[in-house]
């Protein structure tokens, strides 16, 4: 078989708009380079969509709505669409994954057995969920039947973030469309090539034209989009301030559905009764450094009582130490590329923060000495210790590979207060061996998942979301997403 270098080579870049079943011109001249963060080269040149683009798009998905090509389909016609388009991802499997690596800097080891394959998983889970949704009949008086079903909010915009961006547009096509929704995805501008063949896919499945729309853009192509008056509903994941951008241009324009899902500074909590402390250092090292620590539920602050806590960072550090950045491209890399320059330097940033607010740094390679590939952008696994109350790299998320460390005294509520000193809410966990006390721990902490003795475990059955500044307004993953895309409709009957 040629090597994944060969095979990027070979590869047809998707670049265009898919707006309406097919790849088209866009109306705009605007272009944006997308910079491969592996070599810091350019990958491909996409068009910068703007409102005329974003108006073909929100047309399109309107027409297909309106005249019922998808929605008035038996639920089991959706079911037997997703099921192939699952199926064609997963033919396409290698593909996807190194268009995602390309763009994201990503280890194809990961892209091909987690991130393609996740995207199959979701569309399939959806698709069952299409003809098993039933409404429901209100419990009213003797004279009267009301029954309450679900429909379709309309034309949904998806607006998606670069570090998991085949992952994150399936959990929202998977509810959006077995709900028939028209969709328009506006991925990240560092991340839209895997998306763009994923549209592709879907029609070469049997999804209508107009049902699933694909715009390449920046910011102002998301922007065009929150603000438009013909789209139903928006569902964004993103940073927290980009959160609020897109809240307001609901608000300023037609008041359009806003579902949430931000960003993250999640705390592991380890007593000195842990169960397996080895265990509980590979758990906290992945938790963080997985992804070259861009993922949303990070598990970012460990919170250990300081009885441990000399022994339990320094497996933490050993464990990153042996987890060096490699060329992603290579089928053996664990650790990858950062997805740009400037994410890169917003991390060093943090790393020059911490210094002057006092923390030390057990762990955490000079970036000059982290270059596999030259020109790329690369940073080893880190580790803050010793960080001061209040200080920002223990508040603010950092989304690369770094883990602050915070020291507290062993007692449940000293624990707790620490792992809630954050605005966000997204994820935590509690190590102990104690069950009383990781149930009381878990009840605790503010976050939509907690895991116990262990981290980041779960599929696609459970829902995905958080807490105050994590964001509002839904769920992805699991039948709760389903809430997100669809109306309740009461229809009474007076007998
Ligand atoms: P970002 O907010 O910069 O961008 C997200 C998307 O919004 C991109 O597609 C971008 O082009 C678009 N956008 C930018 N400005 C816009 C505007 N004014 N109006 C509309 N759209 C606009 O975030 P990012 O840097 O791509 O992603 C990283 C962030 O995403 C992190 O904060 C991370 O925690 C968060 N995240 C959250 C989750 C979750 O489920 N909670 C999952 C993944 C990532």
């Amino acid at each position: 078989m040629p090597s994944w270098f060969d095979r990027a080579a070979a590869l047809d870049l998707p670049t265009r708009p898919f707006i309406d079943g097919r790849s088209v011109a866009a109306h705009t001249d605007t272009t944006f380079d997308s910079v491969g963060p592996r070599d810091g080269r350019v990958v491909a040149s996409f068009p910068a969509c703007g409102s005329d683009d974003v108006d073909r798009a929100v047309r399109a998905g309107r027409a297909a709505f309106d005249d019922g090509r998808w929605r008035d389909l038996a639920p089991a016609g959706r079911k037997h669409v997703l099921l192939r388009f699952a199926e064609l991802v997963e033919q396409h499997r290698d593909e996807l994954a190194l268009l995602e690596t390309l763009d994201t800097g990503k280890p194809i080891g990961d892209t091909t057995s987690v991130d393609a394959p996740s995207v199959a998983t979701t569309l399939r889970w959806y698709a069952e969920v299409a003809d098993k949704l039933y409404g429901e009949v209100a419990p009213t008086g003797p004279d009267a039947l009301a029954t309450i079903t679900r429909e379709p909010v309309g034309v949904v915009a998806a607006i998606v973030p670069w570090n998991y961006p085949l992952i994150i547009t399936a959990w929202k096509l998977g509810p959006a469309l077995i709900t028939g929704n028209s969709v328009i995805v506006k991925p990240a501008e560092q991340s839209p090539m895997a998306t763009l063949r994923l549209a592709a896919l879907a029609a070469e499945a049997g999804l209508p034209d107009g049902v699933l729309n694909v715009l390449p853009g920046e910011g102002a192509t998301g922007a065009w989009l929150a603000g438009h008056a013909d789209v139903d509903k928006l569902t964004f994941t993103g940073s927290t301030a980009t959160g609020r951008k897109v809240l307001e241009a609901s608000a300023a324009s037609n008041l359009k559905g806003v579902s949430l899902e931000l960003g993250g500074k999640s705390p592991q909590v380890v007593f000195a009764d842990a169960p397996d402390l080895d265990a509980a250092a590979e758990a906290i090292a992945w938790g963080i450094f997985y992804n070259q620590g861009q993922t949303c539920h990070a598990g970012s602050r460990l919170v250990v009582d300081e009885r441990i806590a000399d022994e339990l960072v320094a497996k933490v550090s050993e464990l990153g130490a042996g987890l060096l950045p490699g060329d992603p491209l290579e089928a053996g890399t664990q650790l990858g590329a950062m997805v740009s320059r400037e994410q890169l330097e917003r991390v060093v940033g943090y790393l020059e923060l911490a210094e002057a607010e006092g923390a030390t740094r057990p762990l955490g390679e000079p970036r000059e000495a982290v270059a596999p590939v030259a020109g790329g952008c690369y940073l080893a696994p880190t580790v803050l210790d010793h960080v001061p109350e209040g200080a920002r790299i223990g508040r603010e998320e950092i989304f690369g590979p770094v883990l602050s460390v915070h020291r507290f005294d062993g007692s449940e509520a000293e624990a707790v207060r620490i792992a809630n000193a954050t605005e966000y809410g997204l994820a935590g966990a509690v190590w102990s061996a104690d069950h009383g006390r990781a149930e009381r721990v878990a009840r605790g902490i503010r976050a939509g998942a907690v895991y116990i003795n262990s981290f980041d475990v779960g599929d696609i059955t459970v829902p995905h979301g958080g807490y105050g500044s994590s964001g509002f307004g839904g769920r992805d993953k699991s039948l709760h997403a389903v809430d997100q895309y669809t109306e309740l409709k009461t229809t009474w009957r007076q007998l």
